[in-house]
């Protein structure tokens, strides 16, 4: 089969023939139909600090994680699944005998293994999965539809970390997650949604998907009077951070009301300075988003998915054959898509 490795410690790809992989008792065999490009493979396409501190001992190896396909083989023990199925992947290959994995917190497992970072991945024609990480997806959701599910499943997961229905909502950072909380909180019933980015591209995602308010941090002086103004001067009760910057995660702080709830999903690039003392005393509820709740947030996706009331079909940009990869991640370099969907 055609598979995408990471071969050298440096920027790109290569575009190499391997075996298909052969399953063990507890696995599936998976055709890929659709795979999708994520941040997550964007570190490690350019080969960035954090690509090469978290990765650098796994290559050669073969990455990508977003996925849908069919089943074509199954293990022994693989309970629930049957040849023919149509599954995407859950990222997250939990132990299921530590402390967090037995209390009910599968999603921030002490060894959790990433699959296409610990594991090889979804960049290729066939994937082995374990069955247990195997989500069926509703046969009438195309698979390039369904391969953006694991974004959707961060977004749920921080979007209804608490409540959001009447609620004025900041979200900084529209990239493709931002872009599905966007929906989401319109999908709940939120008061008004305030997107925040950079990108006009990205703002007029989040305008599609129902953002209420636009914030163009690139051309707006005062983003604070802005919001501030936006929320009838006492702030918003609820602040998302997708963006992950030291700026967005301080202007979505100075912007959240007294008591309001902050769920923190970006990932930083490096430690930053808070002023905890805001925090303290606006008695601000804050909260990490580690992936989506196993499976909890499925569930949540699946019925929200397959009920219309989120439409992931806009979200895609631009589909490309597996041996034309490099011109997906030249695209989302230049900021000229959204969602980019390969197809073996
Ligand atoms: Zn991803
Ligand atoms: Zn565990």
């Amino acid at each position: 089969m055609k598979a995408v490795w990471k071969t050298q410690p440096e920027e790109g790809l290569e575009i190499r023939e391997t075996q298909v992989p052969k399953i063990k008792e507890d696995q599936v065999l998976v055709k890929v139909k659709a795979t999708s490009i994520c941040g997550t493979d964007m570190h490690i396409y350019k080969w960035d600090e954090w690509a090469q501190k978290r990765i650098g001992k796994n290559i050669p190896y073969i990455f990508g994680h977003e996925m849908s396909g069919e089943i074509v083989e199954v293990g022994k023990n693989t309970n629930g699944l049957v040849m023919g199925d149509h599954v995407s992947a859950e990222t997250h290959i939990s132990c299921g005998y530590c402390f967090q994995c037995r209390t009910g917190n599968e999603h921030i497992c002490e060894n959790v293994k990433i699959l296409g970072v610990d594991t090889n991945g979804t960049f290729a024609e066939y994937v082995a999965l374990p069955y247990r990480n195997a989500w069926k997806n509703d046969k009438k959701i195309p698979h390039w539809v369904a391969t953006a599910q694991e974004p959707l499943g961060n977004a749920v997961h921080t979007v209804f970390d608490g409540e959001i229905a009447g609620k004025t909502v900041t979200i900084f950072g529209m990239g493709p997650i931002g872009v599905c909380a966007v929906g989401l909180c319109k999908a709940a019933g939120a008061a008004k949604i305030i997107a925040i980015d950079r990108h006009e591209l990205r703002l007029k995602f989040a305008k599609d998907f129902g953002a209420d308010v636009i914030v163009d941090t690139s051309k707006e002086k005062d983003v604070k009077k802005t919001i501030m103004s936006e929320t009838d001067g006492r702030g918003a009760d609820v602040f998302l951070e997708m963006a992950g910057t030291s700026e967005a995660f301080n202007m979505g702080i100075q912007t959240l009301r007294a008591g309001g709830r902050a769920s923190i999903l970006g990932v930083f690039p490096k430690p930053f300075e808070v002023d905890m003392t805001q925090i303290v005393f606006k008695g601000i509820k804050l909260s990490g988003i580690n992936g989506r709740k196993m499976f909890d947030t499925w569930y949540t996706a699946k019925s929200l998915l397959s009920s219309g009331k989120i439409d992931l079909k806009k979200l895609v940009t631009h589909k490309f054959k597996l041996t034309d990869i490099e011109k997906g991640f030249e695209t989302l370099i230049k900021r000229e898509g959204m969602k980019v969907v390969i197809e073996p």
